[in-house]
């Protein structure tokens, strides 16, 4: 179940535009998926280099704490963090830059798999799949264990990550999964994705 193509990851990696964090702050939640940046910094080619890094990680499998030192590498050749806008990075904000924007590569590279003609020829449906623990948000808690049909426009928007931090993922059904489980399908179009914050749709190149 866990595809991941790290070349659809890097791909959508590529896609982003990295900006400063004033920008950043101005735009919608679907821009920022397909945006990068760096908090408490104005240096946009600082913010440019630490995005490619990251996408360098991407490709190479690197750990966060083997990134953390690249970045720290990145940071001196700027002459530090006051050079370029801040007095540190913490190593729990970084650690949270790395994961959270590795993690929705990740994700997007999978999607696309998912929703490619191999993948829909592999299993037609999706379900829905949440942690459902005290942090659940409530879209994704209502959404848990729906199923939906992969080759529905509407379905093909339905895509994780729905939120920050969210940690719901997709799981793939096939016709045989669909009718033992005795699931019914569910319609995607009456589903709020107003809000989400990826829409894979754009991933996908069809919006
Ligand atoms: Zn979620």
């Amino acid at each position: 179940m866990n595809i991941v193509d790290p070349q659809a990851a890097l791909d959508y990696w590529k896609s982003k535009t990295s900006i400063d964090p004033s920008k950043f702050a101005k735009l919608n939640a679907r821009t920022k998926a397909k945006s990068f940046t760096v908090a408490k910094t104005w240096n946009e080619n600082f913010i440019a280099d630490v995005e490619a890094s990251i996408g360098d990680a991407l490709a190479n499998g690197t750990s966060a704490a083997d990134w953390a030192t690249r970045f720290e590498s990145i940071l001196s050749s700027y002459g530090g963090a006051e050079n370029v806008g801040t007095n540190e990075f913490g190593s729990g904000y970084l650690d949270m830059l790395f994961r959270t924007n590795t993690q929705t590569a990740y994700q997007a590279g999978r999607n696309s798999e998912m929703f490619s003609a191999e993948g829909q020829a592999r299993a037609e449906y999706f379900m829905w799949s949440a942690i459902m623990d005290d942090a659940i948000d409530d879209i994704c808690e209502e959404l848990d264990g729906q199923v939906f049909p992969k080759n529905s426009y509407d379905a093909q928007g339905l895509t994780p990550p729905a939120h920050y931090n969210c940690r719901c993922t997709l799981i793939e059904l096939d016709a045989e999964d669909l009718k033992d489980g005795g699931y019914t399908l569910s319609y995607a179009k009456d589903v709020n994705t107003e809000d989400f914050l990826f829409d894979n749709r754009d991933n996908l190149g069809l919006i």
